[in-house]
């Protein structure tokens, strides 16, 4: 009896594995249908300054809306896009919906800039340079707003370290036509003080993994108020991304974390609702002075 439960869990197991295989496969194929099929989409989430009451800019972020499984995490359709070599496609989509989304935004012209994600596929394809000027020029304002610095790309730190000499060649170059450079998810990859410092980059952006404890873990403090002292060292801007709470935003701003990005700050939004923001202040912060 005992036998026959044991293969029945493992036939349960076998059979939700083989499913999950299965959903994996479809999601496979069904992206490359996504664009053409109008379920790509971008949304923007903001970014405020230190004190979390004046908003300084956007990141994009991208969303598939699957028409049976309904929103699919770039979590889990980033990682398959790029095992299946069609991230560039998503991300020749996402640069060039940006431009279409906000240039028309009186807001726009307010913000310092947005930042577009990128993937290491991205930065170690040998015409990444020309790639990523392409993907600005199809709109008549797209390489004035680079070489104004409006766009900024945003690249993992392990993205960045996976090919260190051609990441500072590139970046070098990306930089002189004029595009700002984030470090993504930082504290998670393993650069050193060293490569950083020769890394021609903007702005340091950490891990939402040390927030999300900081109150109670002094570890992530150490950890955060390190990386703000040697990131302010080197002359980069900090932003402090997954704030999610009043104390955190009071916390990341005593530490002298630069800029703030959260949920507790404001969700990704479609454009559209971006404009409603503009102006707004924080409902916590609306009695300050
Ligand atoms: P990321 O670039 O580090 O983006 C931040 C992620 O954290 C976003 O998730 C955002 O919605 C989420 N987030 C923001 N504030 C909070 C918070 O307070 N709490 C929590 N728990 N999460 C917060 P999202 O949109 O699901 O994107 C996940 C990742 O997928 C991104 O991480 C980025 O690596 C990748 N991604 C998203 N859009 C694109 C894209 O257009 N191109 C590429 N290459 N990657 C993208
Ligand atoms: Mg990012
Ligand atoms: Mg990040
Ligand atoms: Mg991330």
């Amino acid at each position: 009896e005992a036998k026959e439960q044991g293969r029945g869990q493992r036939c349960v197991y076998r059979e939700s594995y083989g499913e999950s295989i299965n959903k994996r496969a479809q999601l496979t194929a069904d992206l490359r249908q996504a664009q053409q099929r109008g379920e790509l989409s971008m949304v923007y989430q903001p970014q405020f300054a230190a004190g979390g009451q004046r908003l300084v800019s956007v990141e994009a972020l991208l969303r598939w809306s699957h028409p049976l499984h309904g929103q699919v995490p770039p979590d889990v359709f980033i990682p398959l896009a790029e095992q299946q070599g069609i991230i560039r496609a998503l991300t020749d989509f996402a640069c060039q919906r940006v431009l279409d989304d906000l240039t028309p935004l009186k807001l726009f012209s307010t913000l310092d800039h947005v930042s577009v994600n990128v993937s290491a596929h991205d930065i170690n394809d040998s015409n990444a340079l020309a790639s990523f000027i392409s993907r600005f020029s199809h709109n008549a304002q797209g390489a004035e707003l680079i070489a104004a610095g409006k766009i900024q790309l945003e690249i993992t730190e392990t993205a960045v370290m996976q090919n260190i000499d051609h990441s500072l060649q590139l970046l070098q170059q990306l930089k002189d036509k004029g595009f700002r450079i984030a470090i993504d998810d930082f504290g998670t990859g393993y650069s050193s003080l060293g490569i950083l410092s020769r890394l021609p980059v903007d702005e340091l952006k950490i891990d939402r993994l040390f927030v999300r404890d900081i109150e109670r873990n002094q570890n992530d403090l150490l950890i955060v108020r390190t990386i703000v002292a040697m990131a302010h060292a080197l002359d980069l801007r900090v932003v402090a991304e997954g704030t999610e709470t009043k104390n955190q935003v009071d916390l990341l701003t005593e530490l002298n974390c630069d800029r703030l990005q959260g949920y507790y700050l404001g969700r990704p939004v479609p454009a559209a609702q971006l404009e409603a923001l503009h102006g707004t202040r924080h409902p916590d912060s609306q009695s300050d002075p």
